[in-house]
């Protein structure tokens, strides 16, 4: 989820993707965990992330490790981890208006 504070995002997107280096391109800041609004005290929360990064951790990462830490007993973890946050949106909306 982008970042509201719009002078912590841009500290943060002038670093390289830190999921693939990219630096040509633009980056954005992305929270990790999206139920804290925040990068958190030394920006643990945030992400320097190209387009492409973005979309893989969002779509694919979070929701891997959410499985992964569940069935390694983890408790708590973050809801917005627990699917496709996108996808997963678009069909649950879809639903409900049908
Ligand atoms: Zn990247």
């Amino acid at each position: 989820m982008a970042f509201k504070n719009r002078r912590a995002a841009k500290a943060i997107a002038v670093l390289p993707c830190e999921w693939c280096g990219w630096t040509a391109g633009r980056r954005h800041a992305a929270h990790i965990i999206d139920e804290i609004k925040s990068a958190g005290e030394g920006r643990w929360n945030a992400l320097s992330l190209c387009p492409n990064c973005a979309t893989v951790f969002d779509e694919v990462i979070r929701p891997k490790l959410y499985r992964a830490l569940k069935e390694f007993g983890a408790t708590n973890l973050p809801p917005s981890w627990s699917k496709d946050n996108k996808i997963s949106q678009a069909i649950d909306e879809a639903l409900e208006e049908s």
